[in-house]
């Protein structure tokens, strides 16, 4: 029969493979599994299933006899791995088994999912719990903790009404911090929370540690479902479908005295990647009280201490037995998993025990610097080096970052939790920060803290603030984690939410005002200040260097215009896979020639505006040409239908029929003429080529007398390859074809000048990928236009899917929005029979994607797999593409 629960620690055994496997124990139930199998110091428990968790939702929510059994006997083991009892009450025992109980997905969600930490207690135990500890106090303060937690996950009871209960005991008493509370006083609290619990449920708090814990693990389960875990793996590309498993453990307490504590920790800095141990604790406290940014933690190392002048003292110095401990295991665990760790402890009366290792969320700049260090170190090797940092995550680094050199009014300073430089308008909550975005507002979000319940508002915004909460409470990690810039705990600002007011510094301010944030600094600044940018060289620059040398690919770019052309090649574009040539018709200085030559009655007509227009875009070309000097460079005949470049407000027509001498009823009639109903499908592409021969007659033209140029001034003669778009037949090519030959020729005649060039074709319908083995007979190359290829195989409109495609995904009818990341089965499909037969017909046809896909690392592992010879993206995403193209090499010489 399948296991269904797994013990760990204690004398449980660790030999089958089910309990490494994270897709079944999760993330964090492997790793304290394997964890407790290194002999590190892991307090003992038991995980249930993913696989349970997935049975639970699906069906009634309702526990097999099966697991309730499989579940008491791992209770019995914690039990005798730790001499406690579950439910006992005496006072001279060694005291009440105390658990938590933790979700644990296969890859970790931080923050998104449900806890429950001290269950077991009950009015009873808690007694039993303070006679055998010896501390009153730790005992009533843990039951508060415990009713709190569990009122609001398992019971639904609204947490603010304990908070509530908390502040006004803390105000009445002239208290600032929980830990002032006698005994006496949780006591009395314990009593209010309980009558909370009573008079919000009609019932009283549960007092059978049994009914606890089923209840803990029914509200685990199904926070699987909650909107905030959606919404987050729908942002990190979760599938839906893995659930999370349950993790139950041995209570360790942090909260019993001063030779307590509890902390997060990284064995090397998450936000710079410098080697040094990074983390913050708490003395005399529980965990979550870290990571709920409710008090702010003081720092692990003493250097770090230092550095911050900050005055209490850290762990180093305070339990420096503990400390010292603890950096064994930080490099235990990090030879054992070679990759920075991220690590929850807890000190129990000076021993330390481990809660959990995670492989730690970093910033794109920590994660090149640690592959980069550790590959020198001899931890991981080149090609493991290159295979580790996530491709998207470079995005980060490749945008701008605050000018030094900028004047800043600085208003206030706050930690550093995320780098990079930030700035917008100031909004104080999350559905404002989403609606601001959504109208193309630049927004900062700013709140007291950040909860699970922001993170679409932290997706929205631009960087985030927070008043409160450290370099590791949950808007440090998802910010981090997001590529969001975020500076936490800044002491100085003050919120008004009923005013939607807020002071900063001194300066008082309302939302809608702008600020900068530098998350590299923690600075908080007025205004907009100026960005400058980014440093490629360094860490990036040998990753990269790496990554080249491990692809067989190339990467070109979509670029139009000069400096996207030089921005591209910056970030090391190998040539244009796509220049779309009607964006340069649309430059405002030439849109008049253009709607003359639309507009036009006759060939004749045509032809003037045409005249008008040649030796703009030859101009253009030449430029072009100039930067990307001696690489090929793919420039598309124009594509889209004439009518998108007409006016349509009733000045644009006044100001036409002004330049044209034609009236506005004439122009009206004109445009209406052109109007189609299907334009994606209408009179667009190749079908302009045919009918109206002239136009692409001036670009070939344009193209073949720019390049002669280039090449007489500078010696290097460009590669032009000319494409034709939207073919969908062999003799539209064929047709094509000889007129760009034709014109060539008439150039190079005229220019006493011969060059090389190519014409081929895009593959954007499904009949050219059917019949691309004689489409290939006319052309000497194909490129992919995954985005019409996407829109016509599925019938799915690329300007409308945006209304339906959200449900679609989250139903898992796609995995991924198909215009963003290939539908490998369909789409797929055809491009890789197109590609098979068209290098049938010609062996040396030329294979490359320039739809959106190509810079999309899954879909550029597709391209790898089908062999094409290069991916052209848009110039940010080059070095996505690069590195996205090395990883799918090393995937594919793995076989
Ligand atoms: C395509 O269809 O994939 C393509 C690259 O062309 P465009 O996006 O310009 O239609
Ligand atoms: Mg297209």
């Amino acid at each position: 029969m399948t296991k269904t629960v797994y013990t760990f620690g204690g004398d449980a055994p660790h030999d089958d493979p089910r309990q490494g496997d994270k897709t079944i124990t999760g993330g964090k139930g492997a790793n304290l599994a394997e964890m407790a199998s290194i002999g590190l110091p892991v307090p003992p428990g038991f995980t249930i299933t993913t696989e349970e968790c997935l049975t639970y939702l699906a069906g009634e929510k309702g526990f097999s006899d099966g697991l309730r059994s499989a579940v008491a006997d791992a209770v019995a083991h914690i039990e005798r791995a730790t001499g406690k009892r579950f439910g006992d009450a005496s006072p001279d025992g060694p005291g009440p088994l105390l658990v938590s109980v933790r979700s644990g997905a296969a890859i970790s969600m931080p923050g998104m999912m449900d806890t429950v930490l001290n269950l077991g207690l009950n009015d009873e135990t808690v007694e039993g719990l303070a006679a055998t500890s010896t501390d009153e106090r730790f005992a009533w303060d843990s039951y508060r903790r415990f009713i709190q937690m569990y009122g609001d996950v398992v019971l639904g009871v609204n947490h603010g009404l304990f908070e509530e209960a908390l502040e006004i005991v803390k105000e009445d008493n002239g208290y600032y911090a929980d830990t002032e509370l006698s005994a006496e006083e949780w006591r009395t609290l314990v009593d209010e929370y309980k009558s909370i619990v009573a008079s919000e449920l009609g019932e009283p708090f549960p007092q059978d540690p049994h009914e606890q814990l089923w209840g803990a693990i029914g509200a685990v389960f199904d926070s699987w479902d909650t909107e905030r875990a959606k919404i987050y793996r729908r942002l990190n590309d979760i599938p839906h479908d893995m659930g999370t498993a349950v993790n139950v453990q041995a209570m360790v307490f942090g909260n019993m005295g001063d030779t307590s504590a509890t902390g997060v920790a990284f064995t090397r800095d998450p936000s710079t990647g410098t080697r040094r141990y990074y983390g913050e604790y708490l003395i005399n406290a529980q965990g979550e009280d870290v990571v709920a940014g409710i008090r702010t933690p003081q720092y692990l190392t003493k250097v770090a201490r230092e550095e911050a002048g900050a005055k209490p003292l850290s762990m180093e110095e305070a339990l420096p037995d503990a400390y010292g401990e603890l950096a064994r295991v930080f490099d235990l665990l990090e030879g054992h998993y070679k990759d920075m760790q991220d690590i929850e402890f807890t000190v129990e009366r000076g021993k330390l025990w481990m809660l959990q290792t995670r492989t730690g969320k970093r910033t794109a700049k920590a994660a090149l610097k640690m592959a980069v260090d550790m590959e020198g170190e001899g931890l991981i090797t080149r090609e493991e080096a290159v295979a580790r940092i996530d491709p998207m995550a470079l995005d980060q680094l490749l945008h701008p970052t605050l000018d030094p050199e900028a004047e800043r009014n600085v208003l206030t300073k706050g930690l550093p939790a995320s780098p990079g430089a930030a700035a917008g308008k100031i909004v104080l909550d999350a559905d404002t920060a989403e609606q601001w975005a959504n109208r193309g507002d630049k927004v900062i979000l700013v709140r007291v803290e950040t909860s699970p319940e922001d993170i679409h508002g932290m997706h929205a915004a631009q960087g985030i603030l927070t008043a409160r909460g450290g370099m590791t409470s949950h808007a440090a990690v998802v910010a981090r984690g997001m590529g969001r810039p975020c500076v936490s705990g800044a002491n100085g600002i003050s919120i008004d939410r009923t005013e939607r007011t807020l002071r900063i510094g001194s300066r008082e301010m309302k939302e809608g005002d702008e600020v900068t944030l530098d998350g590299g600094t923690g600075e908080v600044m007025l205004g907009i200040v100026p960005t400058v940018d980014p440093e490629l060289e360094g860490d990036f620059g040998v990753l990269m260097e790496w990554a080249d040398a491990l692809r067989r690919m190339r990467v070109r770019t979509n670029a139009e215009t000069p400096e996207d052309c030089r921005m591209a090649r910056s970030f090391g574009a190998e040539g244009i896979g796509l220049c779309r040539t009607e964006h340069m018709f649309f430059d405002a200085s030439r849109i008049r020639a253009v709607r003359q030559m639309i507009l036009a009655e006759d060939e004749a007509g045509r032809r003037g505006a045409l005249d008008q227009l040649l030796p703009e875009q030859r101009a253009d070309f030449a430029a072009i040409f100039e930067t990307m000097a001696g690489l090929p460079c793919t420039i598309r005949l124009l594509d889209p239908p004439l009518h998108e470049f007409l006016p349509t407000q009733a000045s644009e027509f006044e100001e036409l029929a002004d330049a044209t001498g034609l009236g506005v009823d004439h122009l009206k009639r004109r445009a209406g003429e052109l109007h189609e109903f299907n334009p994606m499908l209408g009179h667009r592409g190749c079908r302009l080529g045919i009918t109206f021969p002239e136009i692409y007659e001036m670009q070939a033209r344009a193209i073949f007398e720019a390049a002669c140029n280039v090449k007489a001034s500078s010696g290097e003669a460009p590669l032009p390859e000319i494409m034709i778009p939207l073919v969908a037949t062999r003799r539209e090519l064929e047709l094509l074809r000889a007129l760009v030959d034709r014109i060539a020729d008439q150039v190079f005649e005229e220019k006493g000048i011969r060059l090389d060039y190519l014409v081929g074709t895009m593959i954007e319908l499904p009949r050219a990928a059917l019949m691309a083995g004689e489409i290939a007979e006319e052309g000497a190359f194909f490129s992919f236009g995954t985005n019409d290829l996407t829109q016509t195989t599925l019938g799915v409109s690329r300007d409308d899917a945006g209304r339906f495609l959200g449900p679609y995904v989250e139903k898992g009818i796609f995995a991924r929005d198909p215009f963003v990341s290939l539908d490998i089965d369909g789409v797929g499909q055809l491009v890789e029979m197109a590609a098979e037969n068209g290098r049938r017909v010609r062996p040396d046809i030329k294979l490359g994607i320039c739809g959106e896909h190509g810079g999309d690392p899954a879909s550029i592992a597709f391209c790898e797999s089908v062999g094409l010879d290069y991916v052209s993206a848009s110039p940010y995403r080059v070095p996505i593409a690069r590195l996205a193209a090395a990883q799918a090499a090393l995937k594919a010489r793995e076989g």
